[in-house]
């Protein structure tokens, strides 16, 4: 038997797994997936329930029941990974061999990587939303908050979904507004980017988008340390914010394991190959989704677009054939602005987010870099999509790399 090992059941690991169980042949290959736990989150959800738009509940389901049949997963931590041995090693002392394996153990929220953020205003003032835990605390600090300074704050970049922290600004600004409270809060978007975004369409738009809603931007904004007596932000050049409540995004890093095995950069994450997402080191091993070191967003539509593109070239790998399809960066994500109304961007290594329509089969077209109801109503669909389509595996009838169709090229 050939051993295909797959560490993380997020949303590529799932993915990938499902895809190719159905492909290879149960009598050639052993497909086997690794994660922590049985409790597969929907990470897009995070963003709704500071609002009590989504329950808890409503955000995750077993792992187990999204891993086709024939897949083995086992539930461990994954301690190291020797790739001159070809296996794997689990905290509880197991050790998996493998002939390819993928890595696609994401990233996470590293609050502890920033001095003060994890002090005595941890989860009393200062928040984050990228965990489910930090989400549900912030909804209850944002029910009693009725005056003052509402900072949200990027540590550093790259951050999975990049505009995740602005829908977090639009909504809150929103919420405020229905509850009569606008005028009692300032509220601040403190980022290290000198713009809302990091292309500069997008960015100009978003902008625009936070000085009508009267959002002060501190832009260029690198925390340095968080001080918890005065609730203050400050940054390696010695500018101060205060804050009330403060909704920071930590610093985003790979899984520890991937530097324990010297795999990963200074952000552990794996280089690889941007177009066949094959490591640079290890031709047997690949890094898929949040893990890899690949130039676009950190985002499920990438883990999802890539892994399309991973299988269909994995597929040829096995089978002697070379990897002819090279992935392009295509990202594409819903950013809600407030009122019941979002945006959608669409872009790829080369291309950035650009005005338009994009096709969407049945539903579609939808605007492009436009604030629709018909975005909004994608968006909360798209959990529904998540679960039935996306991680069984099933085609979404959308290309995996972008097409320009519906696009306003900038002038
Ligand atoms: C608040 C929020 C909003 C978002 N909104 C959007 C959105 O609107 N659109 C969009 O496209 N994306 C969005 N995302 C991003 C999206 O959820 C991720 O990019 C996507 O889940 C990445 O998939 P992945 O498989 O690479 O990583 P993940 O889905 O995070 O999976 C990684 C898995 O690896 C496991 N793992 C890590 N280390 C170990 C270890 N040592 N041992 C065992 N298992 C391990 C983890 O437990 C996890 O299950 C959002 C994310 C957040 C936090």
């Amino acid at each position: 038997m050939k051993r295909l090992l797959v560490l993380g059941a997020g949303t590529a690991g799932t993915m990938i797994v499902n895809k190719l169980r159905r492909q290879l042949d149960k009598g050639e290959w052993a497909i086997t997936i690794v994660d922590r736990d049985d409790v597969h989150p929907y990470q897009p959800g995070f963003l709704f329930l500071p609002f009590g738009t989504y329950r808890p509940d409503q955000v995750r389901r077993s792992r187990h029941a999204q891993i086709a049949d024939g897949v083995d997963f086992v539930i461990a931590d994954v301690d190291r990974v020797h790739p001159e041995a070809g296996n794997v090693a689990l905290a509880d002392g197991r050790e998996l061999p493998y002939d390819y394996l993928v890595i696609a153990s994401g990233t996470s929220p590293r609050p502890d990587q920033t001095p003060g953020m994890l002090g005595q205003e941890w989860r009393r003032s200062i928040f984050d939303f990228y965990t489910e835990e930090g989400a549900t605390a912030l909804a209850g600090a944002l029910e009693n908050f009725d005056h003052g300074r509402l900072v949200v704050h990027v540590t550093d970049t790259p951050i999975k979904c990049p505009v995740a922290p602005l829908e977090f600004t639009f909504l809150a600004e929103a919420w405020l507004r229905e509850r009569d409270l606008r005028d009692r809060v300032e509220v601040v978007f403190a980022t290290p980017l000198s713009g809302a975004f990091t292309k500069p369409v997008a960015s100009e738009h978003l902008g625009t988008m936070l000085e009508e809603r009267k959002i002060v931007v501190e832009p260029d904004f690198l925390v340095e340390h968080i001080d918890n007596e005065r609730k203050m932000l400050v940054s390696y050049d010695e500018r101060e914010v205060p804050f009330d409540l403060l909704v920071t995004i930590p610093l985003n890093m790979g899984a520890d394991f991937v530097a324990r095995s010297g795999l990963g950069d200074e952000l552990n994450y794996v280089p690889v190959d941007r177009g066949t997402l094959r490591s640079t080191v290890w031709p047997n091993l690949f890094a898929v989704g949040d893990a890899s070191d690949i130039p676009t967003s950190k985002a499920g539509s990438v883990a999802h677009f890539s892994a399309e593109i991973f299988v269909d070239n994995f597929l040829r790998l096995v089978d002697g054939r070379p990897m002819v399809r090279a992935f392009d960066g295509h990202a594409n994500c819903f950013i809600e602005s407030g009122d019941g109304k979002a945006l959608l961007i669409d872009f790829n290594y080369d291309t950035e987010p650009l005005p338009g329509r994009y096709p969407l089969p049945l539903a579609g077209p939808l605007g492009l870099l436009q604030e629709t109801r018909a975005n909004h109503l994608g968006k909360l669909a798209f959990r529904h999509i998540y679960w039935n389509m996306l991680l069984p595996g099933r085609p979404l009838g959308l290309p995996s790399n972008m097409s320009m169709s519906g696009k306003v090229p900038a002038a």
